[in-house]
């Protein structure tokens, strides 16, 4: 049993899905979902934040962007359900930069609700078993997978696949100027901060400096992305793929 959403006194994501008898990532139907919540959605254009909701009593209206890409709107909209369980009574207006951020560094109200989202739309009990049909794929080629079978990012998809330590590693993102924010599974063979800026010996640097827009997967020395002593003895597979200005990079140990 994976276990990922600490707030005790409220139904979990995994509970409301078994509720309503979802066994499959096709019956992962929002609007339903969230009419079971209580909640009706409309999509319409809106100015200055993605996703609102406003609720009287047990029932609202969750108001979604519809300029927005259907991914992008399935994890608005999971996010939102989770303010609307979590966190009654607020008045939540939520801008992109709020909903499915890995580098915010806030703990409180939007970490919650993007935890509530990752779990809603990928729940444990379905996404574990459907990484597992996929294990023998290229990382990003799973990742590619897992979001089409799912509807969700890329990078809901892999961080899902750290967060619930499905993928034993790294999942790090980088720019031409440093790391912007790493995360990493407790199976990751090395319990360390990675290097501040990318190594002239990964393929993450090729992609990051436009020698190369994609790379295969590729073994190197652990000191290539971890600058202490304990790593030159590890051994790591890395693949890394360009997203957006940025280059993220699923990173995990081979030995
Ligand atoms: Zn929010």
């Amino acid at each position: 049993m994976w276990k990922d959403f600490s707030i005790e006194q409220v139904m979990t994501p995994e509970t409301l899905l078994r509720q309503l008898g979802i066994t499959s990532p096709t019956q992962l139907d929002l609007e339903v979902i969230a009419w079971h919540c209580g909640l009706e959605i409309q999509y319409r254009p809106l100015r200055g934040c993605d996703a609102r909701v406003v609720g009287c009593g047990d029932r609202g209206l969750l108001t979604i962007d519809s300029r927005q890409l259907e991914e992008r709107q399935r994890f608005s909209i999971a996010h939102e359900l989770g303010h609307w369980l979590l966190h009654r009574g607020q008045l939540m207006m939520c801008r992109s930069n709020e909903i499915e951020s890995p580098s915010h560094s806030a703990k409180g109200f939007e970490t919650d609700a993007d935890t509530f989202a990752a779990a809603l739309l990928m729940p444990a009990y379905l996404f574990a078993p459907a990484v597992e049909r996929v294990a023998r794929k290229e990382p990003w080629a799973q990742v590619r997978l897992l979001s089409e079978e799912f509807r969700t990012s890329t990078l809901a998809t892999a961080l899902r696949m750290v967060n619930l330590d499905l993928w034993p590693g790294w999942l790090l993102s980088y720019s031409k100027t440093g790391r912007n924010w790493y995360r990493r599974s407790v199976k990751a063979a090395l319990d360390t901060v990675p290097c501040a800026m990318l190594d002239s010996r990964s393929s993450a640097f090729d992609i990051a400096y436009g020698a190369s827009s994609a790379a295969k997967p590729r073994k190197v020395s652990g000191d290539v992305w971890f600058d202490t002593y304990a790593s030159q003895r590890v051994q790591l597979l890395e693949h890394a793929r360009k997203y957006g200005d940025d280059v993220l990079a699923l990173v995990c140990a081979t030995n």
